[in-house]
């Protein structure tokens, strides 16, 4: 069997090992980044990019690809009545920030832009499944098993990075684990030609089904996502598809103007199951999981694939400061990462998950209490900033027991109005 040699191995080139890739390379390190698919999966997934990735994009040099590549830019995210009315609106132009909005764009396009500002020591190859962890005498990850059909080899490095998704085969034979929990709905996904109602916002629907939400792609598409039980559509045919769009803009009259292209597009819909989960380890000596690999979480709140990406900036950062040629240094970096990141993806994971429960509920009474938080969340200048400001990947301020009960109504906000200065 054949040896090869990198300072580090990524597994997976989805959006984090991409991220972590770019980022390593950067740092002048040779990196060797194995993907066991020959070509990039059309899945409709990962569009939505928030201001904090921008800023680590624009570092990297994927961003202005991005740009010249059309991405749109959507100033808010609004959750809206089924007729289209206003709930709770989140804006991201008031943080303030030097790129103070979000970016929508295709996840393969998304891919190809990481791909391209790719630093000239990686080198990325397709068609290479990563079958085992390879140790050294001390136990210590020295690298991978990999292969291309039949043929066996071995790549040794100083670490390596499982980004090897949700069911990360690194994670396990790590002895790393983390336990996923499907929510009880799927998410229907389909790209409509045409631009949606609002143009420059992702709109959230709260209707008696569940969760809509419909936000531009470039070049003049749509996508919509629309929460499904599991077998709501289940062996449907043409007739029934008909139906069940009619019925999905009779419960929900803001898409009215998309009625007919939801028809004629949704013969090419995916349905997507939707999990959550975090390790509460991401690290062991000489590996580290970085994206699905260590979480997941309900995409209405579009973070997993911003965490990714922060996960491997944060990640870059931790190495930096360290001899990455001696691999107890490299330990002591993956460390202090784990150290610091997994309080991030646990608040991260908190409020997505939140949020989802406020805006999934199909029963009545989640969808009162559903509303209930939207409304007085809505009422505070400064818990809007809060969250916009949570969602936005620049930081992360978690909202404190106080902030629940203002949300919910139960203690007035006496800091509500004052701030944010700026509005
Ligand atoms: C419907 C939906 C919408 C979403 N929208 C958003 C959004 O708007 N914004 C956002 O931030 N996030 C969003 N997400 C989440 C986002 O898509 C994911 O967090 C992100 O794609 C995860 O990327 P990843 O690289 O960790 O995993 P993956 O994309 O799953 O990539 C893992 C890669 O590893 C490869 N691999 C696996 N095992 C091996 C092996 N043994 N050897 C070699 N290669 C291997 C796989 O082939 C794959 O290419 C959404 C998710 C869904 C389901």
């Amino acid at each position: 069997m054949t040896t090869r040699y990198a300072d580090a191995v990524v597994c997976g080139s989805g959006v984090a090992g991409l991220a972590a890739a770019c980022a390593l390379g950067r740092l002048g390190l040779d990196v060797a980044l194995l993907e066991k698919t020959p070509r990039q999966p059309l899945v409709p997934k990962g569009e939505v990019l928030q201001p904090g990735s921008l800023h680590i994009l624009a570092e990297w040099g994927a961003l202005s690809a991005l740009e010249e590549r059309r991405a749109v830019r959507l100033n808010r995210l609004v959750a809206r009545q089924p007729d289209g009315a206003e709930l709770l609106a989140m804006d991201f132009g008031l943080l303030g920030d030097e790129r103070s909005w979000m970016l929508s764009h295709t996840y393969e396009t998304i891919l190809d832009c990481l791909g391209d500002s790719l630093p000239g020591t990686v080198r990325w190859q397709r068609g290479v499944l990563v079958n085992d962890i390879v140790n050294d005498t001390d136990g210590r990850v020295a690298g991978v098993r990999a292969a291309v059909g039949r043929s066996e080899f071995d790549v040794r490095a100083r670490f390596v990075v499982a980004a090897d998704g949700m069911s990360s085969r690194l994670r396990k034979l790590s002895g790393m684990t983390a336990a996923p929990v499907a929510y009880g709905h799927r998410l229907l996904a389909v790209e409509l030609p045409g631009p949606p109602a609002a143009a420059d916002e992702v709109s959230a629907y709260i209707t008696g089904r569940g969760l809509v939400m419909a936000y531009p792609l470039p070049d003049d598409r749509t996508r919509c996502y629309v929460q499904v039980a599991a077998d709501e559509l289940r062996n449907a045919d043409a007739a029934r598809l008909r139906r069940w769009c009619d019925e999905l803009v009779e419960d929900v009259p803001a898409l009215a103007p998309l009625a007919r292209r939801l028809q004629d597009a949704i013969g090419r819909r995916h349905l997507l199951k939707v999990w959550r989960y975090w390790a509460p380890s991401v690290v062991r000596p000489g590996i580290v999981l970085v994206g699905e690999a260590a979480h997941g979480v309900h995409p209405l709140a579009a973070q997993g694939m911003n965490t990714a990406i922060g996960d491997a900036h944060a990640l870059a950062a931790h190495l930096s400061a360290v001899d990455t040629q001696k691999s107890v240094e490299v330990d002591r970096a993956l460390e202090s990462y784990e150290e610091q990141r997994v309080d991030r993806i646990r608040d991260i994971h908190v409020m997505s998950h939140r949020a989802a429960r406020m805006m999934t509920s199909t029963s009545r009474g989640g969808r009162l209490l559903g509303k209930r938080l939207l409304s007085g969340t809505a009422r505070s200048r400064r818990l809007r900033h809060q969250l916009t400001y949570n969602l936005s990947g620049l930081g992360m301020r978690p909202l404190s027991v106080l902030d629940r009960l203002f949300q919910l109504g139960v203690l007035p906000d006496r800091r509500a109005q004052p701030f944010p200065a700026t509005e």
